[in-house]
C-alpha cells in the first residue's frame, strides 16, 4: 500500500489502527508493506515510531512483539506530489519492497490527502508505471469535489489512470454497524419488505447530529457548509440504502445497479421547491461559545450553513412520492445518527388510542433498532406504546469494527459494496448543485440562514412537512 499523506490526521487517527487490527485478526501479515509518503523528511524509524504511538492511542491491549513486527512492514518516502522524479523513487521502493515481501505485484494506492492533489498523483502513477502488476486498486477520501462540475473534471483526472471498478471512494459512513444492517433489516424481514412502500410508509426521517461546531475548521468548513459537508455524501447514502428497490442479488455490482436505479428518479429541486422544502440555518453563541459568524477564520458576513433540514423524494421505487426529511447541523442537543420509517396511521378499532408506527434505526452513538407499536394496557380499555428492541450487547458491541478496519478490508478483497460508485455521486452533486444555485440567488436577495440556539434541535422547520400534523419523531 502506497499511503499519500502518511503524516496526516487521517493516516495517524483511523489508517494505521484499522491496519493493525487487520494484521491482529491476520488477514494481513506477512505478505505486505505500507509505504507513508508526505512532504515531510521522516525516516522509516520515525514513520514506524508514529504508527506503533498511533495504535496505542487507539488500542487499550497492545501486543508489543506483534506492533514491532507489524511496524516494521512501514517504510517512509519524503515526497511532493508534484515533483515527478520523486515517483521514480517511489516505483523503486515499492518495486524493492514487493519483492521482499513477495506482495505478488498487488498495488493500493490510497489517497489521504487534500482533494486537490488527487488528479496530479494519479496522473504520475500512470505516467511513472507506478502501477504493480498484480491488482492496482485507488482509495479516495472525501470530499469528491465540490459541485458536479469539478467532480466531474476530478473524475476523469482520476479515470484516465484507473477503471472505475479500481475506484474505492472511501464514504465512511458505509462502514458503520447500522448503516450495514439496512438492507438486511428491509429484505431479509419479510414483514418490513411488504410494508416497505408507498401504501404503508408515511415518511422517512433521517437525522445526523453533532454536538461539536467547527472547532478549529472554520476555514475549510467555511468553504463547505453542512450541505457539502454531510448531506450530498452520507445522508445521501443512507437515503439510498432506504429507498432502493431490492437488488437482484447481493453481489455489490447488483446492489449499485439498485441503487442507480433508484437515484436516476432522485428528484432534483427547483427555486421554489428550494424555498419551501429546505431550511438552513447557522449556529449563535453562548457565554462560553463562538457564533459562527465570530468562530476563527469565518467571515463575518459569511452565509454558510451549519444546519441544514430538508425534504426530498423520488419517483420510483418503493418509496416513489413518499416525502424523506433529513437534516443535519454542528452544535445539536446531542451527537445522534438515526432513522425514523414512519408508518401510515389507518383509524380502525382504537382510532386516536392507536399511534403510530415508527422503526427506528440508530446508527450513533449506539447501535440498535427499534419497532414502536401499540398494546393493551394492564386495567381499561386503553393503549399503550412499546418498544420491540433489538440492541447489541456489550460484547458484540465490542466486536463490532470500526467503518475505516471494515472498508479496508473490502478493498484488499476487492469488495466495492460500501463505496460510492462514479452514478451515485453524480446524482448527488445533481441534488446538492440545484440546493447551492437556488441559495446563491436568495442570497443575492438579501436572505440568509436562520440563526439557532445551539445545543437544541436547530431552526423551526415546520414549514418544510408535507403533512402539517407530521413532525420530526426524535425530537
Ligand atoms: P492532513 O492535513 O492532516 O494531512 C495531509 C497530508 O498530506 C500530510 O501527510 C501532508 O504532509 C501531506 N501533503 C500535503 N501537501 C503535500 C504535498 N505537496 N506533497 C506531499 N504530501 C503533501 O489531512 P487529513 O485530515 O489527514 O485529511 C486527508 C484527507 O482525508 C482529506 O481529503 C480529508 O478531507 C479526508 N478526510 C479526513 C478525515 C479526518 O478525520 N482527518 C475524515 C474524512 C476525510
Amino acid at each position: 500500500m502506497i499511503l499519500f499523506g502518511g503524516s496526516g490526521d487521517l493516516a495517524h487517527r483511523k489508517i494505521y489502527p484499522a491496519l493493525f487490527n487487520l494484521y491482529r485478526r491476520n488477514v494481513i501479515h506477512d505478505n505486505f508493506a505500507v509505504i507513508g509518503t508526505a512532504r515531510r523528511p521522516w525516516s522509516h524509524e520515525y514513520l514506524r515510531e508514529q504508527v506503533a504511538q498511533a495504535v496505542h492511542e487507539s488500542w487499550e491491549e497492545v501486543d508489543e512483539a506483534q506492533l514491532t513486527e507489524f511496524a516494521s512492514h512501514f517504510y517512509y518516502q519524503s515526497h511532493d506530489v508534484t515533483n515527478v522524479e520523486h515517483y521514480v523513487t517511489l516505483k523503486q521502493l515499492a518495486q524493492e519492497l514487493d519483492e521482499r515481501y513477495e506482495c505478488g505485484g498487488n498495488r493500493i494506492f490510497y489517497m489521504a490527502m487534500a482533494p486537490s492533489f488527487f488528479g496530479t498523483i494519479t496522473e504520475h502513477i500512470a505516467d511513472q508505471h507506478l502501477t504493480g502488476t498484480g491488482f492496482n486498486r485507488l482509495v479516495v477520501e472525501k470530499p469528491f469535489g465540490t459541485d458536479l462540475a469539478s467532480a466531474e473534471v476530478l473524475n476523469q483526472q482520476i479515470r484516465n489512470s484507473f477503471a472505475e471498478d479500481q475506484v474505492f471512494r472511501i464514504d465512511h459512513y458505509l462502514g458503520k454497524e447500522m448503516v450495514q444492517n439496512i438492507l438486511p433489516l428491509r429484505f431479509g424481514n419479510s414483514l418490513f419488505k411488504r410494508i416497505w412502500n408507498a401504501d404503508a410508509v408515511k415518511n422517512v426521517q433521517v437525522t445526523l447530529a453533532e454536538r461539536l461546531g467547527v472547532e478549529a475548521r472554520g476555514g475549510y468548513y467555511n468553504n463547505s457548509g453542512a450541505l457539502r459537508d454531510m448531506v450530498q455524501n452520507h445522508i445521501m447514502q443512507i437515503i439510498t440504502l432506504l429507498a432502493m428497490p431490492e437488488p437482484k442479488d447481493l453481489s455489490d455490482k447488483a446492489i449499485h445497479a439498485a441503487k442507480e436505479d433508484l437515484l436516476a428518479s432522485l428528484v432534483i429541486p427547483d427555486e421554489k421547491a428550494v424555498s419551501e422544502n429546505i431550511i438552513r440555518g447557522q449556529y449563535l453563541g453562548t457565554e462560553t461559545t463562538f457564533e459562527y459568524v465570530k468562530e476563527p477564520n469565518v467571515a463575518e458576513d459569511s452565509k454558510t450553513e451549519t444546519y441544514v433540514a430538508g425534504r426530498l423524494e423520488f419517483s420510483k421505487g418503493p418509496l416513489a412520492g413518499v416525502p424523506v426529511y433529513f437534516r443535519t447541523g454542528k452544535e445539536m442537543r446531542e451527537k445522534k445518527t438515526r432513522v425514523d420509517v414512519v408508518f401510515k396511521d389507518e383509524a380502525g378499532l382504537y382510532g386516536d388510542k392507536a399511534k403510530t408506527n415508527v422503526l427506528t434505526i440508530e446508527i450513533d452513538p449506539v447501535n440498535q433498532v427499534y419497532f414502536r407499536l401499540n398494546g393493551k394496557i394492564v386495567a381499561g380499555g386503553g393503549l399503550r406504546l412499546e418498544r420491540f428492541r433489538y440492541r447489541y450487547s456489550e460484547d458484540e458491541q465490542a466486536e463490532v469494527p470500526d467503518g475505516y478496519e471494515r472498508l479496508i478490508h473490502d478493498v484488499f478483497v476487492n469488495d466495492s459494496t460500501n463505496f460510492t460508485k462514479w452514478e451515485e455521486l453524480k446524482q448527488y452533486w445533481r441534488f446538492v448543485d440545484a440546493v447551492e444555485a437556488a441559495w446563491q440567488k436568495q442570497n443575492a436577495a438579501g436572505e440568509k440562514p436562520v440563526k439557532y440556539r445551539p445545543y437544541g434541535m436547530g431552526p423551526d422547520t415546520s414549514k418544510i412537512f408535507a403533512d402539517p400534523e407530521d413532525g420530526w419523531i426524535y425530537k
